[in-house]
């Protein structure tokens, strides 16, 4: 049996004595559960309070406490004698520290000792709770940013709990807004398309096709953002032709396109 309760801290603290009649007293008389609390539940790390209450019958007595897992085996224990004490009701708190347990239902008993007649005698009866320990539960901090996201890089943010334990959510890259095809005007084998400015971005590209599924287009890329127009030329006349047009935004060999935009046709004069 693993002897972990030396482990344990478990503290019985006497709460207070109060003056009642001692002639209520009992030979039986076993610590009552003040609150109620047969059934508490924890979280490891946490210290279970669990207070009693009860009449004595002797000025000597001894209250036993332990806590049993639920292979039965005892987990914790403490006690508290009264030695020549008073006769008057008489309350004690069991703290329990749960940092070193593991996650399950702990079983509490509360027995009663008296001395008389030159012995120690145990109570008949005997006050039982349980504790319902879970596992740590983390809890996480607001988060810092420990990247930016850029255009071309997600970000991270780090969530912490009081643990320690962490995680690492990523923040999406920023997003390059679509431009808007304003207009394609007709011109001799030619088109000028117009768009709405991007200005985030460092250039656009041109796709145009004979095809509505832009397949076989072709692509011109122009470097300036405050472009917003360009002639295409060259093309065959009396020809239907597609166009959209995206921006692109580059830092070294790096890359982040907007999505394409809308798209226009033109009949080619
Ligand atoms: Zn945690």
């Amino acid at each position: 049996m693993r002897k972990k309760y030396n482990l344990l801290v478990l503290i019985i603290v006497l709460l207070s004595v109060i003056g009642l009649s001692s002639s209520t007293a009992d030979a039986a008389a076993y610590p009552k559960l003040i609150n109620e609390k047969v059934e508490q539940k924890a979280q490891i790390g946490d210290v279970v309070i669990i207070s009693y209450d009860y009449y004595p019958a002797y000025a000597n007595e001894q209250m036993y406490v332990e806590v049993f897992n639920t292979n039965k085996e005892k987990v914790a224990k403490c006690s508290k004698t009264f030695y020549n004490s008073s006769l008057d009701k008489r309350s004690f708190t069991v703290s329990l520290d749960t940092a070193e347990m593991q996650p399950g239902r702990y079983k509490v008993v509360a027995t009663k000792y008296y001395y008389a007649n030159n012995a120690w005698h145990k109570s008949p009866t005997q006050t039982v709770s349980y504790i319902t320990l879970k596992g740590h539960v983390h809890k996480y901090d607001g988060g810092v940013i420990t990247r930016k996201s850029t255009y071309y890089r997600a970000g991270e943010k780090k969530f912490t709990c009081a643990c320690g334990n962490s995680y690492v959510q990523s923040i999406p890259k920023k997003v390059l807004e679509p431009v808007t095809v304003k207009k394609v005007n007709s011109k001799k084998k030619a088109f000028v398309a117009k768009w709405s400015i991007n200005s985030k971005c460092t250039g656009y590209e041109i796709k145009y096709s004979r095809r509505k599924d832009m397949k076989n287009s072709t692509t011109i890329k122009l470097g300036r953002r405050r472009f917003t127009s360009k002639k295409i030329t060259g093309l065959k006349s009396g020809k239907k032709y597609y166009v959209r047009v995206r921006a692109y935004r580059k830092r070294n060999d790096l890359v982040c396109f907007s999505k394409w935009s809308n798209i226009k046709s033109v009949k080619v004069k």
